[in-house]
């Protein structure tokens, strides 16, 4: 599969966001203050290999925790099916999504966190598609915009597959034909009991 996004351009960009995080967080009256942690929340699973990266980089203080979201279908709404442990309520959270797509994923994990009532929220995210993401779904800190084609690796998956690859890269119609040639083979020559 051919790179997108290389391995090096990712880590450089990542650099440049976790500066772009500090600097912002670093200028707030209350973090100046209290150095109170800003509660990073990822969004698995897509957003583990991003979010360890970019935390690793950053120089204000954190803590870390996930939600679990489950996009079944492109026709369904989203369902949070497990919630950060940490306590929201007064917090400052920095979100972490992989991929701003139709912004459904993110309206619905803004709306859900709302309700702890937390003193901030800003979200960052690796990927956007500009073509197709709503001007009401709000992200502060981006770090590519890429064209509108389904991509994986770098966290991203398809068919719970590539998450592993250290790049993004565009998955092909060709890719498509190749897997799916496979599955056929191996569902010939594999039988269970
Ligand atoms: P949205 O709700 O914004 O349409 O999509 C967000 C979610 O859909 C992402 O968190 C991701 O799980 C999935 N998604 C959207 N676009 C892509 C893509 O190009 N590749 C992969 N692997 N997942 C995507
Ligand atoms: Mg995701």
């Amino acid at each position: 599969m051919e790179a997108l996004i290389s391995e090096q351009s990712l880590q450089t960009r990542i650099g440049d966001m976790a500066w772009e995080i500090d600097r912002y967080y670093k200028r707030q009256e209350w973090y100046r203050n209290t150095q109170e942690p800003v509660v990073v929340i990822g969004v698995l699973t897509g957003a583990i290999f991003f979010m360890a990266d970019l935390v690793r980089k950053l120089s204000i203080h954190t803590k870390l925790d996930y939600l679990r979201i489950s996009n079944w279908s492109y026709s369904m709404s989203p369902k949070i099916s497990s919630l950060p442990f940490t306590k929201l309520c007064n917090a400052h959270i920095l979100l972490i999504e992989d991929i701003l797509d139709t912004g459904e994923t993110l309206r619905k994990i803004h709306r859900e966190l709302y309700w702890e009532k937390p003193s901030s929220m800003k979200t960052c995210v690796l990927l956007r598609k500009p073509d197709k993401a709503p001007a009401d779904i709000v992200v502060d800190f981006v770090g590519f915009d890429i064209p509108d084609e389904f991509v994986v690796g770098y966290g991203l998956d398809h068919k719970g597959r590539y998450r592993e690859m250290p790049y993004v890269a565009v998955w092909s119609e060709e890719d498509e034909q190749r897997t799916s040639k496979n599955e056929v083979d191996r569902d010939k020559s594999f039988h269970c009991g």
